[in-house]
């Protein structure tokens, strides 16, 4: 298939590019480069430079390259910021996300893949979570993707647009190769910053709060490997065949792990030592949050690679021992 991929430029996005590639699929990228890096890319691989909302780009390069299918990564992911400035993440993750899907109608594209985070739950009520739980958001963060979700809905109904949303737990790890990884800056994910603060590139780690109701008093998060992720992306294409449909998987491996173990599994696998401190909890982190995918696992035939964390680990500390400043752009 002929794939759009927006912010494939990105982490998970460029992850997802190198999978379609090897399934097959024929990826185009497009990406502003705002927060994804050019390198991240195989220069074989067709790249525009441009936003999502651009009709006229978007429009051309659904018909230029005649895409079956269109991917989007390309939403803003900071929960802080989003608090600080909702107008960017309304304008773009939703705003973004209305344009795009209406230029796609325009030029007969109905098959859309949509990355949705497990920030959609809010505070869980009982765990593991399970695709119909309550979603309440506690942030306009996940209340962007959760509106998102739900626009794809009303547009399965009236345009016959067929989508699928996939909510992610914590995404993690790298290209096993470890020639493309993780590179947000600024950079706010546990694991990354452990195997900086493990380098002596940052400061030390600050655990926020070691008062949860969790076994050693951290907060337990369900870390997915990217390349998994992606892979489920790729099983759900032959789902979208109907005349508009909404579907929506949870992807995680169901196994939490906490921030201290976290730090254990740095240590391990890099012979370093985590320097960190204990700070305050960080606004909004529930104690607990992984998944129930049984649901991807059954429909998708989704197999998860990399079921145990230090795996995970590995391939992030094999990208940035490699790339210590990260994508050099
Ligand atoms: N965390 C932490 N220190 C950090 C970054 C994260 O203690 O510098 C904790 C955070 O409170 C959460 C977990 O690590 O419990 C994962 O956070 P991350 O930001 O990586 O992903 P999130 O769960 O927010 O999507």
């Amino acid at each position: 298939m002929n794939v759009l991929v927006i912010g494939g430029a990105g982490y998970i996005g460029s992850h997802c590019v190198r999978q379609l590639i090897e399934a097959g699929h024929n990826p185009v990228v497009l990406d502003n480069l705002v927060y994804g890096h050019k390198g991240a890319l195989l220069p074989s691989v067709k790249f525009y430079c441009g936003n999502l909302d651009d009709p006229v780009l978007v429009g051309k390069i659904l018909d230029d390259e005649k895409i079956d299918l269109v991917m989007h990564f390309a939403a803003y992911i900071n929960v802080g910021e989003s608090v600080r400035d909702p107008i960017k993440y309304y304008r773009n993750n939703v705003c973004g996300v209305v344009s795009l899907v209406e230029t796609m109608l325009n030029h007969g594209v109905k098959k859309f893949v949509f990355s949705s985070t497990c920030a959609t739950f809010g505070i869980p009520a009982k765990l593991p979570l399970v695709e119909d739980m309550p979603q309440h958001p506690i942030n306009p963060y996940g209340q962007t993707k959760l509106d998102v979700e739900n626009f794809l809905k009303n547009c399965a109904r009236a345009y016959g647009l067929n989508s699928v949303a996939f909510r992610y737990f914590n995404a993690s790890g790298a290209a096993e190769d470890g020639s493309i990884g993780e590179d947000h800056k600024p950079e706010t994910h546990l694991i990354p910053l452990a195997i900086f603060a493990a380098m002596g590139k940052g400061p030390s780690l600050k655990i926020f709060g070691e008062d949860y109701k969790t076994p050693d008093g951290t907060c337990l998060r369900d870390y997915v490997h990217v390349d998994d992720l992606s892979r489920a992306h790729i099983a759900a294409f032959d789902k979208l065949n109907g005349d508009g449909m909404f579907l929506h998987y949870n992807l995680g491996t169901g196994t939490p792990n906490s921030v201290l173990e976290i730090i254990k599994g740095v240590e391990d696998v890099s012979g370093l030592k985590v320097p960190y401190e204990i700070a305050p909890r960080r606004p909004g982190d529930p104690d607990a949050l992984f998944a129930d995918s049984t649901k991807a696992k059954t429909e998708l035939a989704w197999k998860i690679k990399y079921t145990n964390v230090r795996d995970i680990i590995a391939t992030a500390w094999k990208w940035h021992k490699n790339n210590p400043e990260g994508f050099k752009d």
